[in-house]
């Protein structure tokens, strides 16, 4: 284990009242907050059960467990909470969801449910369902500033914010008809909870003893609060930040949080770091000259001793295929020269959808890799019917899994019986599940119909109770047999491989939820609990990273490489409307995008390559790329250009570092 320097050694030390350490990319702030957790069970004597510490990824969660494992002796780890600001929201309306008004089994709806429910709502109050991502953005965004349904509605200026506001007072009721939330109540209703039940806060501030925070810059209003009202009593805790990687600005965070600190605690005391052991002093500068063009809440320095290292290289690509191609290449170059194993190169990019391109090159290449974050694992069909029969299983009152899986596989349940059976339920204010076999229902059904929804809900009661009673993962599997699924499935598929893959699929969940319950640490987890966590991906992922093996070049976005850190990074379509995104061009919030830049260069420890394609086909037509804006803010004398033979004149003006966007401007007049 590394020694900590002076600085580092003073913010692990410090536990005298609430601290910050402030500082740059690769500076050892996560270092600080593991040997933190460290230094506070063993030399404060506070117990493990007592502290919690949030991170920002489920992966970031899991390294820092793991790190912190190696740490600890025997026993000392246990009941340490590290998770992510959703996880630790789940735990706590797991545990207090009587006082919510919520029932055990309660759903976490995820983005589809939610898109679903909101467009069902649209279609029934204003028959169509068109700006619904609008609405979904304004309901999001009131829930991070932790508003709700009837101040929105107060608050409305115009029509849209009108309409938007009456749909999130159904959507919200709905939810709660459900017995389900989203993942933004994940964090809502946890300080809602607190802040009007003074007694439950009581409880919990007294659990936390000590808080520590990564990524601090990255939280938004609700988080924020969340974390205030739990430490507010003894104010022992270390937050941890960079305003230069704020980087969820979308998402309700401001670098300006970091102010909001010193406002709220006066007594906080800041430790700065300035070296950086990550990466080479040439990565570092390029990260620190990009960074000096955007203005400053904080002035840092950032240094390293990690020698010059290889000069930075970034590379002209004919087109998109090239890039990817030449990628592929590299990589497979460097892995037989070097003999680094593939998880030391990563590749990262603006937007998931540039990872098919590079997947497909990968796979041609017969290169191992991993594609972490946006998985569509949770968009697969197979996926969603599974996890709403499990979801059904414990919360019958969840009429969306409800109508997703009644007719998965076909049961003759025609669209008019299940309308007239959504009146009835709602005539009774009761779930759709439990009208199923209600009497009254046959006033409305012929008994043909009414007897093939009672069917399905007495098959569902039966492995409800075997769930209760025995095994319930066995019990999970001979539900997926009894409902004869493959045979849908291979009914459905394209060919046998297509069928066997998303079986496969089908048992993977299986075995997660098995997972989730096995590995449970407090003990006594229900399935309702594991098929709720299932939902926050966190054994999902871990699974998967087993089952493919350690090594795999890791493929992820700039948001999803945060805080992590690989020998060999490649950034790839490092393009003017790519990185600057056109609709933060547009929207002219460029420094948010140079933050992401700065984020991606301080990723790489000793090598880093970023690529640009001349031209790249949009929507079906070929248009000619720009190389990004950022590129030529870098210090050219640490850059290594290539493929710049044929590059138009404006490009190769951009490596002499003239004002590319001067002549860009004349050529737009021209
Ligand atoms: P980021 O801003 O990207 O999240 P960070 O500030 O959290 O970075 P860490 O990830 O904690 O930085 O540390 C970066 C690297 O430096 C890690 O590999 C870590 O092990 C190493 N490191 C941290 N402190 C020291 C030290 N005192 N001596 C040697 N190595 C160190
Ligand atoms: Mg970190």
């Amino acid at each position: 284990m590394s020694r900590l320097n002076p600085r580092q050694q003073e913010a692990v030390n410090y536990v005298g009242g609430p601290l910050l350490v402030l500082a740059g990319a690769g500076s050892g702030k996560t270092s600080v907050i593991t040997r933190k957790i460290a230094y506070l069970v063993q030399q404060c004597g506070i117990r493990a059960q007592h502290i919690v510490a949030v991170t920002f990824t489920n992966k970031a969660a899991r390294e820092m467990k793991e790190r912190v494992g190696t740490l600890l002796r025997g026993s000392e780890g246990k009941g340490l909470t590290v998770s992510t600001f959703h996880n630790l929201g789940l735990n706590i309306i797991r545990k207090e969801h009587a006082r919510l008004g919520y029932k055990p089994g309660f759903s976490i709806f995820d983005e589809s449910d939610i898109k679903a429910l909101l467009t069902d709502i649209m279609q029934k109050e204003y028959a169509g369902d068109d700006g619904v991502d609008e609405i979904k953005n304004y309901i999001g965004n009131w829930k991070n500033d932790l508003i709700l349904p009837d101040e929105a509605l107060a608050k409305a200026r115009n029509p849209k914010e009108q309409t938007a506001a009456v749909v999130y007072l159904h959507y919200q009721r709905t939810l709660k008809a459900y017995n389900a939330v989203d993942f933004d109540d994940l964090i809502l209703l946890p300080v809602k909870l607190f802040q009007d039940n003074p007694d439950i806060l009581e409880k919990w501030q007294h659990r936390v003893r000590y808080m520590l925070v990564d990524e601090y810059q990255d939280t938004n209003a609700s988080q924020y609060l969340l974390v205030k009202l739990l430490v507010q009593h003894r104010a022992q805790f270390t937050v941890v930040g960079d305003d230069d990687q704020s980087i969820y600005a979308w998402r309700g965070a401001r670098p300006e949080n970091l102010m909001q600190l010193k406002e709220d605690f006066p007594s906080l005391k800041v430790v700065m770091l300035e070296q950086n052991y990550r990466s080479t002093s040439r990565i570092l500068k390029c990260a620190n000259i990009l960074i000096a063009n955007n203005p400053h809440v904080f002035e840092k320095q950032l240094w390293s001793e990690m020698g010059v290292g290889d000069p930075i290289r970034v590379i002209r690509c004919r087109n998109e295929d090239a890039e990817a191609e030449r990628i592929a290449m590299e990589i497979l170059t460097l892995h037989l020269r070097t003999q680094r194993p593939y998880s030391e190169f990563a590749i990262l990019y603006r937007g998931n959808h540039q990872a098919k391109l590079m997947e497909l090159k990968l796979q041609h290449h017969q290169i191992p890799y991993r594609l972490s974050g946006g998985t569509s694992f949770f968009g697969r069909q197979e996926v969603k019917d599974l996890m709403s029969y499990f979801r059904l299983l414990v919360n019958p009152d969840d009429d969306n899994a409800f109508l997703r899986v009644i007719n998965v596989p076909r049961r003759e349940i025609g669209s008019t019986t299940l309308e007239k059976l959504g009146n009835y339920a709602t005539e009774r204010g009761i779930s759709m599940y439990a009208a199923c076999d209600e009497m009254g229902l046959t006033e409305h059904l012929d008994s043909r119909f009414t007897d093939r929804l009672q069917r399905f809900k007495r098959f569902m009661d039966t492995v409800r109770q075997q769930c209760a009673q025995n095994d319930p993962i066995a019990a999970l599997r001979s539900m997926v047999m009894d409902i004869d699924y493959e045979n849908w499935i291979r009914q459905n598929a394209s060919s046998d491989k297509v069928a066997d893959f998303r079986m496969g699929n089908v048992w993977f969940l299986v075995d997660a939820l098995k997972n989730t319950l096995e590995r449970d640490e407090e003990g006594g987890m229900t399935i309702e609990e594991a098929i709720a966590k299932l939902v926050l991906r966190d054994m999902l992922e871990r699974q998967q990273e087993e089952e493919e093996g350690a090594d795999g070049v890791q493929m992820m976005t700039l948001h999803a490489s945060k805080g992590l850190e690989f020998p060999y990074v490649f950034i790839m379509g490092v393009e003017e409307d790519i990185l600057p995104h056109r609709s933060s061009i547009e929207a002219d919030t460029i420094e948010e995008e140079r933050r992401l830049a700065y984020v991606g260069i301080t990723r790489a420890r000793q090598n880093l390559a970023m690529t640009f394609a001349a031209k790249r086909k949009q929507y079906g037509e070929i248009i000619d790329c720009s190389p990004s804006r950022f590129l030529e803010e870098l210090p050219q004398e640490d850059l290594e250009w290539e493929g710049m033979e044929d590059a138009p004149v404006e490009v190769k003006a951009a490596r002499g570092n003239t004002a590319l966007a001067d002549i860009r401007a004349m050529l737009k007049k021209s």
